[in-house]
């Protein structure tokens, strides 16, 4: 043999021995690829995702295919080419795996499909069995698809509410809903079984103070697939005006208020400038503290802890009223606007505080701008907050009953004078305090519509455009 010829028999057993390594690699790859619906679902609707993940350890795909077959039917929804890999390669630029999400029956352009669906997916990969053609995998899966929104039904007539104060609406809601309530501007009042009448739910709400009277208020209904459902209700809308105060911050003041609650808040920086400490606190810290209440709130028991009428402190004097506007001055200029929302009730002094109805004491602690703070839980999202203590004689888990000394008034927090802050919250939304000091309103208005079978009557056919009666301003107190 010469060096020629031997050149030659060594590239032919290089060649030979490739196109058999590769024809093993092509003809070896027996496995299918695996095809994984990451979130499965038996129900769907306009906005259910299907989430598919492929895999192809071997060779790699080939392709991917989604379709929705109904009735004999096929619509192709998906389908992703991946590209050929040289036939003489071994491994290389195949695609191994692939990730699609996509949202099935939330596309216009393929028919809507309601009822039973089923959905195939298949792939392949770039093995040479079958004839060339690749392993194949397929999966399928029967889905109901719901194009319809949850039934809603009112069955307490619409009562008046006020800006700033609550309601309560009983209704019929259907099965397929998975989330419902009250909806007034961005804020939601969850709705709940009614235990005193079955097949009914009922959501207590309150009017934001702040909302202009003509916030349309709704109840609302989802199942969880993109179906909504949604009713203006009735209910007229009782416009207030709110009380203006001015409040004068002295540096005295702030040294003396303010320094000991950023003290005692480390997320708050003292910044060495009395209005600056004084705005982070008013400002900064008060936002912060209304979002925790409303989180709070979240965790409301499900049941009526409360019994009749709320108390109002007693003997006490009102120093400031719900939703008085105080314009705080520095230095002869404006220097921020806040509504104060709650009561102070002032006694004398380390006077001791009652619980305004029975509940559970949700937080005992010293509470930012608040200072030394009792949160009691009512349930169903309604929670009383007794602010500026000087000391407390109740801690958080335990049950407490309407007139039992809580703690004792004080001038923690931001608080000029020794007094009591009281607030009633509605799912972290405050709410005046006077209706529920009322027994007739808390009967009429509250208890009655959620028990009272007989006064049950349909809502009338909702008319279209604004309707909230604008009743008179109330005489300024
Ligand atoms: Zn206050």
């Amino acid at each position: 043999m010469n060096k020629k010829s031997l050149f030659y028999a060594i590239a032919l057993a290089i060649v030979a021995f490739y196109l058999v390594m590769t024809a093993f690699y092509h003809w070896g790859d027996a496995t299918a690829p695996q095809i994984t619906l990451v979130e499965p679902f038996t129900q769907a609707g306009p906005t259910t995702p299907l989430v598919l993940h492929v895999e192809d350890a071997g060779t790699g795909l080939q392709e991917v295919t989604v379709r929705l077959v109904q009735n004999l039917e096929s619509y192709t929804l998906a389908q992703e080419q991946f590209s050929a890999q040289s036939p003489l390669s071994i491994g290389g630029n195949a695609e191994n795996s692939y990730d699609l999400t996509l949202i099935p029956f939330g596309d216009d352009t393929i028919p809507k499909r309601r009822g039973l669906v089923t959905l195939v997916i298949t792939a392949r990969d770039y093995s040479w069995r079958g004839f060339f053609e690749g392993n194949w995998a397929r999966i399928e899966q029967d889905v109901t698809v719901k194009f319809t929104p949850p039934r809603l039904e009112v069955l307490s007539s619409p009562l008046p509410v006020s800006q700033g104060g609550a309601g309560v609406v009983a209704y019929r809601v259907s099965d397929d809903a998975q989330r419902y309530g009250v909806r007034i501007g961005e804020t939601f009042f969850p709705g709940y079984p009614n235990a005193e009448r079955a097949f009914t739910a009922f959501s207590l709400f309150a009017f934001p103070h702040d909302l202009p009277a003509s916030t349309p208020v709704l109840l609302v209904a989802e199942d969880g697939l993109g179906n909504h459902a949604e009713q203006r209700l009735d209910v007229p809308v009782v416009a207030k005006r709110w009380r203006s105060r001015t409040i004068k911050i002295s540096d005295r003041f702030i040294e003396q208020t303010v320094r000991p609650i950023i003290a005692q808040t480390p997320e708050i920086d003292d910044m060495d400038d009395p209005l600056r400490n004084f705005l982070q606190v008013n400002n900064v810290l008060r936002k912060r503290t209304a979002d925790q209440l409303a989180a709070l709130a979240s965790n409301s028991r499900p049941e009526f802890l409360w019994n009749g009428a709320f108390t109002q402190l007693s003997n006490s004097q009102v120093e400031a009223a719900f939703a008085d506007h105080r314009e705080y001055r520095y230095g002869g200029k404006v220097v921020d606007k806040q509504y104060h929302l709650g009561f102070d009730l002032a006694v004398t002094k380390h006077y001791p505080v009652e619980a305004a109805n029975d509940g559970k004491v949700v937080m005992a602690e010293y509470f930012g701008i608040y200072g030394n703070t009792i949160v009691i839980d009512h349930g169903y999202g309604l929670q009383s907050l007794y602010a500026h203590l000087s000391s407390f004689a109740t801690e958080k888990g335990q049950r407490v009953a309407k007139g039992q000394i809580i703690g004792n008034s004080g001038m923690t927090g931001l608080a000029a004078g020794d007094h009591l802050h009281f607030s009633l919250l509605l799912q972290g939304v405050q709410i005046n305090p006077m209706e529920w000091w009322d027994p007739k309103w808390v009967e009429t208005r509250i208890t009655d519509p959620l028990r009272d079978p007989a006064r049950e009557k349909p809502a009338p056919a909702p008319r279209r455009g604004p309707r909230n009666r604008i009743g008179p301003l109330p005489p300024a107190p």
